[in-house]
């Protein structure tokens, strides 16, 4: 078998197809073995936002705030994110793969007829399956002057090794927002622009908004409902307009509008597919017609997350490996998602206005995210809205929202309810630990039968 492309998806496949049997896996990595979240994206931007944010958490409690009162370590902050990323060497994810017997092939992978791979000239031909986990690459919007004036992409910014005197960031969704927080804590001027009329504009209104707060909060200046329309590079000085008519400029821009599959050197040609575009899986993550061929993670544009792409990696070993019932479900209808600005949006499944578009008979319950007694030990300036939606019919729970400083593990809860499709009813008996956030699920409950008249401790 043969994995094109050694990032968390191709490596989480790779690792389980050895440890499930005794076949030959071949993976081929062009460039870091861990890919783009371990060196380019997930693993640094997190740390460039972490240090900050347990800053702010503690100049909230009472106590902590006193004791917290200096400033942060700009110099400690960005030595720890190369720590993080390993200085951009690769060398501490072999073990991983040579543990398992895992073959590495260094270059770059071409497809070249059915199950044929060609990498360095060398034709390898895989007997069972070639999957595809090539990954993403920035999307560069079709603003005249972009290509001339050398923007940043995710890779520049996350691997910044000075703060970007003045930074505009294009694009308001998780990417955009967390690095516009990041760099402004981090001593950045940040102005943020976004096309459409709120940051994130997938989740919850009110989720956008609250980021949009934090952002402020953190010192960014946005313009929201607005695009732009030219950009020139003068020197050192980037300017940008946009079609509000406003003009700002620059040291630096971050374009972070989304992204686009790394086919086009892929040789899909020679099976018929066409390059360039995303590689449509269906949910065995086979491409139709093609039974030898997968694609995983963000290739296959089903949800362009690491969570998503090591799932559809389980899902798409099992059924190489003949699991003819391995099948990926829960990775395109709302995936579990998290925006670690301050505050965080953690969200799973569907929001009010997508479950009404798809005609489910859903309403919505909501809380104060910091209203519980574990909510009060988060001290002052704490606060968020926690949206739970409830499909009426079946009393089930189909999407949540939580927007809150460090709401992110709050999820796990959310996901297993919205998977497991629990009735409201069995939830009612799933205890809440005190004095904890997670008596968000008790209130919950009291919302939804007072609204509803009803108890729900009878019955199953
Ligand atoms: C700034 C930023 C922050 C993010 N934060 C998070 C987060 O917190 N949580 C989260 O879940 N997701 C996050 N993401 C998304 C996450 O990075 C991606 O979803 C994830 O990296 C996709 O994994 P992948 O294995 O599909 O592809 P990749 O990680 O891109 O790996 C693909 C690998 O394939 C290799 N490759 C490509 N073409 C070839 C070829 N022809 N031959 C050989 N090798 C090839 C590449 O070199 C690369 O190593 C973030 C993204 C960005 C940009």
């Amino acid at each position: 078998m043969i994995v094109i492309g050694a990032g968390p998806a191709g490596e989480v496949l790779a690792g389980r197809l050895r440890s499930r049997s005794d076949k030959r896996v071949a993976i081929v990595e062009r460039e870091l073995v861990g890919g783009e979240c371990a060196f380019y994206a997930c693993m640094p931007s997190k740390a460039l936002l972490r240090p900050a944010e347990a800053l702010a958490e503690a100049r909230r409690v009472p106590g902590a705030a006193e004791a917290a009162a200096g400033e942060l370590d700009v110099a400690a902050v960005l030595r720890r994110r190369n720590e993080v990323i390993h200085e951009l060497d690769d060398s501490r994810q072999l073990p991983w793969l040579r543990d398992r017997g895992v073959e590495l092939i260094r270059g770059a992978a071409r497809i070249a007829g059915e199950r044929r791979v060609e990498v360095g000239g060398e034709v390898l031909l895989a007997a069972d399956a070639v999957v595809v986990a090539v990954g993403s690459d920035p999307l560069f919007p079709p603003v005249p002057g972009l290509p001339e004036v050398h923007a940043w992409s995710n890779r520049e910014i996350t691997t910044a090794e000075r703060v970007p005197e003045r930074l505009i960031v294009l694009g308001g969704g998780p990417v955009g927002a967390e690095m516009a927080q990041a760099w402004a804590w981090l001593g950045s001027t940040v102005t943020l622009v976004e096309a459409l009329d709120r940051l994130l504009p997938r989740e919850e209104p009110f989720a956008g908004e609250q980021v949009a707060d934090g952002l402020r909060e953190a010192g960014v200046q946005l313009h929201v409902g607005t695009s732009a329309s030219e950009v020139r590079r003068d020197g050192d000085e980037i300017t940008l307009k946009l079609d509000s008519g406003a003009s700002l400029s620059a040291s630096h821009l971050l374009v972070a509008v989304g992204r686009r599959p790394r086919t086009d050197e892929l040789g899909l040609e020679s099976v018929g597919l066409e390059g360039g575009g995303y590689l449509e899986v269906d949910d065995h993550l086979q491409a139709p017609g093609l039974p030898w061929l997968y694609a995983i993670g963000d290739v296959n544009s089903r949800s362009l997350q690491t969570h998503a792409g090591k799932y559809q990696a389980r899902v798409a070993a099992d059924r190489i490996l003949g699991d003819g019932g391995a099948t990926a479900r829960s990775d395109r209808d709302g995936p579990p998602r998290v925006t670690f600005t301050d505050p965080q949006v953690a969200a799973v499944g569907l929001t009010l206005e997508q479950a009404h578009e798809r005609g489910i008979r859903a309403t919505a319950v909501d809380l104060d995210t910091e209203a519980t007694a574990g909510g009060s030990f988060y001290g002052r300036g704490a606060e968020g809205t926690t949206r739970f939606v409830v499909d009426e019919d079946r009393e089930v729970l189909v999407g949540v929202t939580f927007v809150g400083p460090d709401v992110a593990d709050l999820l796990q809860a959310a996901t297993v309810a919205t998977v497991a499709e629990l009735p409201v009813r069995r939830l009612a008996h799933a205890i809440a630990p005190f004095p904890t956030r997670s008596e968000l699920w008790l209130q919950f409950v009291e919302a939804y039968e007072a609204r509803r008249g009803v108890t729900m401790h009878s019955g199953n």
